[in-house]
């Protein structure tokens, strides 16, 4: 039985985040660099077809500013 709370989700630490927009890259359905210069969420609660984006965001991130919390085994 699942535990509430522990849906997976992704969080950016903005002190870390240096707006490269690499995540965004390799992860269009959860980030999107704005013209604003910001970063922004297209979604943080992570369905099970998002989960290899979020990993490869996390790993790309030359700031290692994404983070994955909750229970990414699906
Ligand atoms: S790749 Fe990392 S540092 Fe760059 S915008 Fe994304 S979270 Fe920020």
């Amino acid at each position: 039985m699942k535990r509430p709370g522990s849906a997976p989700r992704v969080t950016v630490d903005h002190d870390r985040c240096e707006l490269y927009g690499i995540c965004a890259a390799d992860a269009p359905r959860l980030f999107e660099l704005g013209q604003d210069g910001r970063l922004h969420f297209r979604k943080r609660l992570l369905g099970a077809d998002d989960l290899d984006q979020a990993i490869a965001a996390a790993r790309v991130c030359p700031a290692q500013a994404v983070v994955l919390r909750g229970d990414l085994d699906g």
